[in-house]
């Protein structure tokens, strides 16, 4: 083998993935066709769970300041946040570029290999490895690896070599984003329809302001290249009467409402996260953030594998847990298409809709939808209400030194939280003391037992969700060998 894994594309899932993998002392080369970074930021901002996400890592900091609102939409209808059971609520400044170049130093940190300027050109697996054709700067060359995951975006060369199951449907219509700088117009939020479609215009500096396009009766077009701007300018006139012809665009995007999932997220050896796992219409920003948790949910169990302290199986439960969320996703993003696509016969939709947002119960429903926070991983019938969820943030005391929930996943492992200073559980759980922390605590305050729902110690996963609570029929020793594998002692 050149090395354990080896994944291809360094967008965000797979720049999560690597940093997950070399937590874990995964060896990993990531191989990625740009000789740079594009700077490009389809993306903007983080949903509430990835900001838990990247705040259990440690890795909030590394954005600076970082402003969070409860201002956010659904289908272009106003939804606010407030009232989520999280410590964060949405980021929406954050450009993508800036996620894949904190995400990227962090790997490098890390000790991970990043290969740009690398193109995976072919594969082919057996039992035992997988081996790969790239394209290098110095020529082609092939490598052997123990398992390879495609993050290599919507129009996967691993998801094609490999022979996954793609289906869905095409396209029917073109939009435009574009960012540009020099002109003046005026702003208009996500959601504005205007006669022939509707439109975005919002400022991102001083003079750069990001403008969405969607043109009702657009046809769908196979580009080779980036849309021309005398295209997007012209649409951007016939919607709203402004003229951005004089402006300089830093960089546009034509992009479609193509909806599509793979039926399987594995396929022996090779596995797919994010966008070449599932591509949708960009709505709600949900797209990038569901892609890096993906990678969340696969890092550690891909390390424990490949480590060999836990049985490949684990690997089909990336395929469980996360089909089903890319299947949400997939039908959210489709529900918020018809609400801010549709025209005129949609509007009463749209009416009926803001008043049941009125309801707190409905605009929290679709707050968790968006946010990432509706997730519950299917682990069977133990009764308590957090299992499979991910654990709240909760502020804790171990010994006399504060920390939390969020802080002890930091290093990217178990975590046996003992609240109840209880002996006999952490004597059952020694033998598992290589791969999980156990950590006797107090919660910080009394109203953080509300979340803990009576149970006194929780099994918690490192990519944050629950998997054991007590009280209930499972014994904590069999919820670490069905997570973590067989005791090593
Ligand atoms: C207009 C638009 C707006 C969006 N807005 C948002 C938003 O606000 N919020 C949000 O969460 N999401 C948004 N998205 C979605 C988001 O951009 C994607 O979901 C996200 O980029 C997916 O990340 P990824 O790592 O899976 O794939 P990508 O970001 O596509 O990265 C794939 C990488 O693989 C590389 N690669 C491809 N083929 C190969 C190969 N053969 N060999 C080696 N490397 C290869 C590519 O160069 C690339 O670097 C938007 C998308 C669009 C189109």
């Amino acid at each position: 083998m050149d090395t354990a894994v080896v994944v291809v594309g360094a967008g965000p899932a797979g720049l999560m993935l690597a940093g997950e993998l070399r937590l874990a002392g995964v060896d990993v080369i990531v191989v990625e066709k740009l000789d740079r970074p594009s700077g490009e930021s389809r993306g903007l901002g983080f949903t509430v769970r990835t900001m838990e996400v990247l705040d259990q890592r440690g890795l909030l900091p590394r954005f600076g300041e970082l402003t969070t609102t409860a201002n956010h939409h659904f289908g272009g209808l106003p939804l606010n946040l407030s009232g989520l059971d999280g410590a964060h609520l949405a980021n929406k400044s954050v450009l993508q570029s800036q996620t894949e170049e904190v995400l990227e130093k962090w790997v490098i940190d890390l000790g991970a290999e990043i290969r740009r300027g690398h193109e995976l050109l072919s594969l082919t697996q057996d039992g035992d490895a997988v081996e790969i054709e790239v394209r290098g700067p110095a020529g082609d060359y092939r490598l052997r690896c123990a398992y390879l995951v495609g993050c290599d975006g919507g129009r996967s060369k691993v998801r094609k070599s490999a022979g996954f199951d793609f289906p869905g449907t095409a396209a029917t219509m073109e939009m435009f984003l574009a960012d540009v700088r020099g002109v003046r117009v005026q702003e208009r939020k996500f959601g504005e329809t205007v006669a022939g479609g509707l439109v975005m215009a919002g400022y991102l500096d001083d003079d750069l302001v990001r403008l969405i396009i969607c043109e009702h009766g657009s046809a769908p077009k196979q580009r080779t290249g980036p849309a021309p701007f005398e295209e997007i300018a012209a649409a951007w006139t016939r919607l709203t009467g402004e003229d951005i012809s004089a402006g300089t665009p830093v960089w546009t995007s034509a992009y479609g409402d193509s909806v599509r999932q793979v039926t399987s997220y594995r396929m022996g050896r090779v596995l797919l996260a994010g966008d070449s796992a599932h591509i949708h219409l960009p709505a709600g920003g949900q797209g990038m953030n569901v892609s890096i948790q993906d990678s969340v949910n696969l890092g550690w169990k891909l390390a424990a594998v490949v480590r060999g302290s836990a049985p490949d199986s684990l690997l089909d439960t990336y395929h469980t847990e996360r089909h089903p969320v890319g299947q949400a996703l997939l039908k959210n993003t489709r529900a918020q298409g018809i609400l801010f696509l549709g025209g005129f016969e949609v509007q009463p939709i749209r009416d009926v809709l803001v008043e049941l947002i009125e309801f707190d119960s409905v605009r929290l429903h679709l707050s968790r939808m968006v946010s990432g926070l509706d997730i519950r991983y299917d682990m069977g019938e133990d009764g308590h209400p957090l299992l499979g969820r991910r654990m709240p943030h909760v502020d804790l005391v171990e010994h006399d030194r504060k920390t939390s929930t969020t802080e002890l996943l930091h290093p990217g492992r178990g975590v046996l939280l003992d609240c109840a200073d209880d002996a006999g559980m952490r004597a059952d759980a020694d033998p598992w003391a290589d791969r999980v922390d156990t950590v006797t605590v107090t919660p910080l305050n009394e109203s953080v037992n509300a979340p803990f729902y009576g149970a006194s110690s929780f099994l918690i996963r490192p990519d944050g969700h629950v998997a054991w609570a007590s009280g209930g029929r499972t014994s904590v020793a069999a919820a670490l060998e069905r997570w973590f594998g067989p005791a090593s002692r």
